[in-house]
């Protein structure tokens, strides 16, 4: 469970990205963080991956504080998996190689056998030994996702994980996706913008609007009860 308890942020005086965000991921649930550009939510992303300290509030994972006032663990020691939006693959590494590469934990053997598990898990064990340039743009997201579950992370983040996807791609992928964090037993956080990839892809969905949360609950909730005119706005065009 990854909790974010009072966030706030600035990144300048006087400009706040986040403002008191207090927010859950639980277990085995994918939340969609759900907001117009610039609400504030690839901030949050990089506040729990660690690449970005909060100015205040504090940040748990599994009960333990990871950030804090007066603690901050590094990114590599928060057991936490990043799936970036151009799925950053290394192209002169092979696709086994790249699932590797988090693996530094493990012997040279181990990291192998915990790399083509993952990869047979997103279904692309044939593929080890051959480069990122020969798949297509969805199952480069694949390896991306395999190189994010392989060390067995407590959370998974995704920033926009579809959106350098072919729009004829996108909704097979993203499926397939869900699958594959289903089958994991995954909690993930998935960053998006588009109320309908909210809706397929979230248990839940945290609505944020100029760095605050508007309103967080299921899908249904918010479209059939939404706190304002901002969050039935964000739904009216879907049905
Ligand atoms: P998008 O979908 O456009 O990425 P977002 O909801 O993810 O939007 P953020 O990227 O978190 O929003 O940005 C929120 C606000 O913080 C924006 O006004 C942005 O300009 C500002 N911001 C983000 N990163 C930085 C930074 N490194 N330095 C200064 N301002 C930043």
């Amino acid at each position: 469970r990854l909790v974010f308890d009072d966030i706030s942020h600035s990144f300048a005086p006087g400009t706040e990205t986040l403002r008191n965000v207090s927010l859950a991921a639980e277990p085995g649930e994918v939340l969609c963080l759900l907001g117009p550009s610039g609400s504030g939510k690839t901030t949050l992303l990089r506040i729990a991956a660690g690449i970005e300290p909060q100015s205040t509030g504090r940040v748990l994972l599994n009960g333990r504080e990871i950030a804090g006032p007066s603690v901050f663990l590094p990114p590599e020691k928060r057991s936490i998996g990043l799936v970036f939006q151009d799925f950053a693959l290394f192209p002169h590494m092979t696709i086994l190689d790249n699932v590797r590469f988090g693996l530094t934990e493990l012997s040279r053997e181990e990291a192998r056998r915990e790399a083509m598990i993952a990869l047979s898990r997103v279904g692309l064990e044939a593929y080890a030994a051959a480069y990122p340039h020969v798949l297509s743009g969805g199952e480069q997201q694949r390896v991306a996702l395999a190189r994010a579950l392989a060390p067995r992370p407590a959370v998974l983040l995704m920033d926009e994980p579809f959106s350098g996807l072919d729009s004829r791609l996108k909704d097979s992928v993203r499926a397939e996706t869900l699958a594959i964090l289903r089958e994991s037993r995954a909690t993930a956080i998935v960053v998006t913008h588009d109320a309908e990839e909210a809706m397929r892809m979230g248990d839940r969905i945290a609505l944020l609007k100029d760095g605050r949360l508007v309103q967080a609950g299921r899908a249904e909730d918010l479209y059939l009860s939404p706190n304002d005119l901002f969050v039935a706005g964000f739904f009216s065009e879907l049905n």
